[in-house]
């Protein structure tokens, strides 16, 4: 099988593309490396059956022979870049992911969107199931990624209904692990190496907002469930562990047996309060469910950054 992984040398894309060259497809990787890192495309570039296309997907793609899949990450979605690359965030969603369907359409090819649980905003639901619209500000700071990722789904279902692209959507929860930007803004890896450097941890806040931390190997397993299953409507990964941030930075501390201390900042605007997704589906369809347990994968995480900052 050959995979086209748009997205590949981010966070996720990396682990994503690793795994499926390690079972056995043909991966090109293409990605404009936006927040993406050189680091990690050349180091899947190591690996037979692997190829990188540095390419932004704004731009009509063009990729010689056959292509069976292609899975969509690419996207800055990091809370830094809601702000920063507002424009580009909207035009990555929208024109890039146009194109790529455009793409799919051509080559017959399956089409899975990565979508976010930023599509059910400050959500008023708990926990959150896809049935729920959610409740998104459409003019807020956060508003190019929240609603660029909600067009992106209805431009995903509308090329299913109108053209017939075989298509899957996955709502992505807040998932971490290695190889994480150390300076995007998300709480986790910001409170590692804030531990590590004996620095103060900065929390939102008084850190009673949650959030449902899922370790990126168990993620990736979900995506690649998704993409073989037939279930078109979007479905919810992530893990339904939810813990408050506060309990985070603590348990980091505790982890790194860093003496540093906690300080609170105020809360960004439109930051959701509680999220935890509502797993039945992919339970159901696609007989997956997260087994890293947090404490377990914020220890795995930990290694990798001692290890990668010394
Ligand atoms: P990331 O920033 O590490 O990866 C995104 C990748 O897309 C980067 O390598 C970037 O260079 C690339 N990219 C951005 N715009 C591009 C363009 N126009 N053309 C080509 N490449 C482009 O982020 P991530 O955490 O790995 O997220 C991957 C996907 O998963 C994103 O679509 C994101 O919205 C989604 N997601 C992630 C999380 C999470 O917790 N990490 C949660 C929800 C959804």
């Amino acid at each position: 099988m050959r995979i086209v992984v748009a997205g590949a040398a981010g966070f996720i894309g990396y682990h994503l593309c690793r795994r499926l060259v390690e079972s056995g497809s043909e991966v090109v990787g293409v990605d404009n490396l936006a927040t993406g890192s050189r680091r990690n495309a050349d180091d899947l570039g190591a690996l037979s059956g692997f190829s990188f296309v540095e390419h932004d997907i704004c731009e009509p793609l063009k990729i010689d022979g056959p292509v069976d899949r292609i899975y969509n990450l690419a996207c800055p979605a990091s809370p830094v870049d809601f702000h920063e690359k507002a424009i580009e965030i909207l035009m990555t969603c929208s024109v890039g992911v146009r194109n790529l369907l455009e793409f799919a359409d051509r080559r017959k090819a399956l089409f899975l969107q990565a979508s976010t649980s930023e599509c059910y905003g400050d959500p008023l639901v708990h926990p959150q199931s896809e049935t729920y619209y959610g409740n998104v500000n459409p003019i807020g700071p956060r508003s190019p990624y929240d609603e660029g990722k909600r067009f992106a789904e209805a431009m995903t279902m509308t090329y299913r209904r109108r053209r017939g692209v075989s298509t899957r959507i996955v709502r992505i929860f807040n998932t971490y692990g290695p190889r994480m930007r150390t300076d995007d803004g998300r709480a986790l890896p910001a409170f590692i190496c804030q531990a590590l450097a004996g620095q103060p941890l900065t929390l939102h806040g008084d850190g009673s907002q949650t959030r449902s931390f899922c370790f990126v190997d168990d993620l990736v397993e979900a995506i690649i469930r998704a993409g073989h299953s037939d279930c078109v409507e979007p479905i919810n990964i992530g893990n339904d562990d939810e813990i408050t941030v506060r309990q985070a930075a603590e348990a980091v501390l505790q982890m790194t047996g860093s003496r540093s201390k906690l300080i609170f900042l105020p809360r960004p605007a439109n930051d959701p309060m509680r999220r935890k997704p509502d797993l039945s589906r992919a339970r159901t369809l696609l007989g997956w469910q997260p087994t890293t347990p947090w404490r377990d994968g914020f220890r795995r995480t930990i290694k990798y950054f001692e290890s990668d900052h010394k």
